[in-house]
């Protein structure tokens, strides 16, 4: 592939390619729609979807699709061909086609809306929905057909999405962060946040897959036996990665290069079957277009290789699971990165002041944070030891702390000369930015010019945790900017300012072990929130300081709010749901059947030994009796586990629902899951109705 370069976005109608295509002033008129957000009116759209549509056509395209990103939070299209009848003028048959494509086409579609998730913001009367062409996240062509991002909404402009909120708190933060770039000198520069989103994700044996219920409905495994090797010897980690799975990342890459996604790191993860891509970053929203085409595509890929990508939060107990880092940063339209610390002093504050915006808004809006990765699936990540606790925190490493330290208490900073920081007057010192100082275990961590949030979930649509950062920021920026343009003394408000906010929110700090028991005493002593699970987050999420920052941003109005809430409550509820009823399936139809089988067997085997042999039969007999009794138990459970499904379903109230469906139903599923992972323990291989952790975790050769 010594063509990458050239194939490197080939399949996009990117600014290049608009340069090449459009007419002068159109171009120019794309460039300030891009740019400044403004509309096209509809002779340039039509100029514009004209050469889309040749472009697309010589790429192979014959259809069109405006791509969107409903609430069930991965993506949706439907796929309308360019042709249109020649010649039929008067009703007779058409003589040919052509192929045609019209700005109104391209900016604006509707469709019909009833069956995506609305959560009640739309009755189903009221079916139409709408979707508007999204330009900053350019068109591109896949499997024959032209994608055009585009945000999804009803018929009262309410949003069904999540890229409309998304590009709503790119807005809210660049607002924001423009009346404090001014206050610095900049005045005509705008703000825009950057995202490297790194996913992992395992590929396991097809053929595996298919002879496992759990894993073909709901993408993990809702039983298994530990197998005796898993990650202990640390042996998969940055190991040799196999020939098979090597074609897979190669294929991935070209397709992802053509589409213009910067695949850049590749490696295997720390558990057994599981790797990780990173991207080099980009803009949020694009970042976030970009991470939804790379999931649909390590699906379709493997799938060719006679592979399966599972993308779930927790495929397999005992193992990892897999997350997605949200590597997150604010820069200047100029490229200046603002969480860079400066090399002058007024740079310095400047830097100080926007790492103080995020510490503010993650102390702030801790909720939020946590709602914004709350899933089922994510619930087993969180507090297990493998991926940061469910409470937020704060790493910023030794030094930036030392100095944050120093100015909080006016005290003297530095390693030889130690002066006392005079914000706007002296310099930082230089952080090193070596990867020793990484804390792994930290929900929110500085890694020298950005935050990464970990807390993220390998499935998760990473529009959700950048609203809530972007708004959360913006918000503090709000604040700032309304202390600082009304002060006399710029400098010497800024320096209070920033005293001011690390004193308030230092409790949000913590750069030591977050897997650790005293971890969670402390944060409570500090007043952290600990939201457990999914429906503790979403308890909060309408909670009226959170309302009002969505409202004040302009980023959810109060109805939009509650709509998600009731749908990821909703979620949250049929996702264990199928869960429950998969297992009990499983249990049912495959396992009782063969555990009482085995255990069968080995008292026909026990009573006919004994009578020709006299042999006492001592492993048979154990063995049916242990089986027995863990079959009791087993179909005991199941009932238990029946019994909950149908008590939690029952009333109106969403959340309540939710919280049923994780005291009862999850409850019950462990207690089943481990009787059955004791009776695997002791069948043999050939009773046992499917493949085990080690056949599935090892079966990429
Ligand atoms: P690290 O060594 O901290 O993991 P990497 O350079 O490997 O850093 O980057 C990890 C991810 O963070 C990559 O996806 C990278 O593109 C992304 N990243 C780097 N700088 C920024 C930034 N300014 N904003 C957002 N993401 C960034
Ligand atoms: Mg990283």
């Amino acid at each position: 592939m010594n063509d990458v370069a050239s194939r490197f976005a080939a399949k996009v109608f990117n600014l290049a390619t608009m340069k090449q295509r459009l007419p002068k002033d159109t171009y120019r008129e794309m460039l300030r729609c891009i740019g400044d957000g403004e509309r096209l009116n509809l002779d340039v759209a039509n100029i514009v979807a004209n050469a889309m549509k040749d472009w697309a056509i010589e790429q192979g395209a014959t259809h069109f699709t405006h791509w969107f990103q409903p609430m069930t939070g991965i993506t949706a299209e439907k796929h309308d061909s360019f042709i249109s009848p020649n010649g039929n003028a008067g009703g007779s048959a058409p003589s040919g086609i052509i192929m045609e494509f019209s700005g109104k086409e391209l900016v604006r579609g509707e469709s019909d809306a009833s069956s995506f998730p609305s959560g009640g913001l739309r009755s189903t009367f009221e079916a139409r929905g709408y979707t508007a062409w999204d330009p900053t996240s350019y068109a591109f062509v896949k499997d024959g057909v032209l994608y055009i991002p585009t945000a999804f909404c009803s018929y009262g402009g309410e949003a069904l999405d999540m890229k409309t909120p998304l590009l709503r708190s790119m807005e809210a933060i660049d607002r924001q962060a423009r009346r404090v770039l001014k206050l610095f000198g900049h005045d005509n520069v705008k703000s825009i946040t950057t995202v490297g989103a790194e996913q992992e994700y395992f590929l396991i044996d097809q053929s595996i897959m298919d002879q496992r219920e759990d894993l073909l409905l709901t993408g993990r495994t809702l039983l298994g036996a530990k197998p005796p090797k898993g990650q202990e010897l640390d042996d998969h980690y940055f190991g040799v990665i196999k020939p098979r799975v090597q074609a897979f990342m190669r294929e991935l890459n070209d397709e992802l290069w053509q589409l213009g996604i910067l695949a850049k790191t590749e490696h295997n993860e720390a558990a057994p079957a599981q790797h990780e891509l990173a991207p080099i970053f980009t803009t949020t929203n694009i970042a976030v277009d970009h991470n939804q085409l790379t999931m649909e595509l390590m699906q379709k890929i493997a799938h060719r290789h006679g592979m399966v990508c599972l993308l779930h939060e927790k495929p397999f107990a005992g193992v990892n699971g897999s997350g997605k880092h949200n590597n997150w940063s604010i820069a200047t339209s100029d490229g200046v990165n603002l969480l860079d610390p400066g090399t002058t002093p007024f740079e310095n504050a400047q830097f100080l002041l926007f790492l103080c915006a995020v510490i503010q808004a993650v102390d702030d809006y801790q909720d939020l944070l946590r709602i914004s990765v709350a899933t089922a699936g994510n619930d087993h990540r969180l507090g297990g030891s493998e991926a940061p606790p469910a409470i937020m925190s704060m790493f910023l490493g030794d030094e930036l702390t030392e100095v944050l330290e120093a100015i909080e208490n006016d005290a003297a900073y530095g390693g030889r000369d130690r002066v006392q920081m005079k914000i706007g007057v002296h310099v930082l010192p230089r952080f090193p930015k070596d990867s020793t100082d990484r804390n792994r275990t930290s929900p929110f961590a500085f890694t020298g010019n950005k935050f990464e949030f970990r807390s993220p979930g390998s499935s998760l649509s990473m529009a959700k945790p950048n609203i809530v950062i972007n708004t959360a920021v913006a918000e503090s920026l709000r604040k700032f900017a309304d202390v600082l343009e009304g002060a006399d003394d710029f400098t010497g408000a800024l320096h209070d300012l920033i005293r001011d906010t690390i004193k308030a929110h230092k409790r949000i700090l913590f750069n030591g072990n977050g897997y650790d028991e005293s971890w969670r005493i402390e944060a409570e002593r500090r007043g952290l929130m600990n939201l457990k699970t999914t429906p503790d987050a979403l308890s909060h999420l309408l909670d009226k300081k959170n309302v009002e920052l969505f409202e004040t941003h302009g980023v959810f109005s109060a109805a939009e709010l509650r709509s998600r809430y009731e749908i990821l409550l909703q979620n949250y509820v049929k996702v264990i749901h199928i869960e429950a009823e998969t297992l009990l399936d499983m249990v049912n139809r495959d396992i009782l059947p063969a555990v009482s089988a085995f255990s069968a067997k080995l008292c026909r085997n026990a009573e006919a030994k004994t009578a020709v042999t006299g042999v006492a039969c001592g492993y048979e007999k154990a063995r049916c009796r242990e089986i027995s009794r863990l079959t009791d138990e087993i179909y005991a459970v199941s009932s238990t586990l029946g019994e909950a499904i149908h008590h939690a379903g029952a009333g109106e109230d969403s959340l309540e629902r939710a919280m049923r469906y994780k005291n009862d139903v999850v409850g019950a599923m462990g207690a089943l899951r481990a009787a059955c992972d004791a009776a695997e323990a002791m069948t043999p291989k050939a009773e046992w109705p499917y493949p085990s952790y080690t056949d599935i975790l090892f079966s990429v050769k």
